[in-house]
């Protein structure tokens, strides 16, 4: 799935975390996780695993068709109303 680079999901509360607005965070098995709270962050130390959910087929599904998009139109992505591989992206309002 398409990652925004400024901002990360809180993975006890599902919150939107600007890591450059905080400094709450944990790393874990080698990825940085913020939160929004000091809270959240010693729940989360407390059982990592309960929060880490393995990607679920959809966003595999997700992944594969924006790949597939990427190759074929670039990492722009396709056009306004161009016939695209995958679900269509935010860009066409
Ligand atoms: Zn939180």
């Amino acid at each position: 799935m398409r990652v925004s680079e400024t901002r990360f999901i809180d993975p006890v509360c599902f919150m939107s975390v600007n890591p450059q607005e905080t400094d709450i965070y944990a790393d874990y098995k080698g990825e940085h996780y913020f939160f929004c709270a000091e809270g959240c962050k010693q729940r989360f130390l407390a059982d990592p695993t309960k929060y880490i959910k393995p990607k679920s087929w959809w966003d595999r599904w997700l992944e594969k068709h924006i790949q597939a998009n990427e190759e074929e139109f670039g990492p722009e992505g396709p056009e306004c109303h161009t016939k695209i591989l995958g679900p269509p992206g935010s860009k066409c309002s």
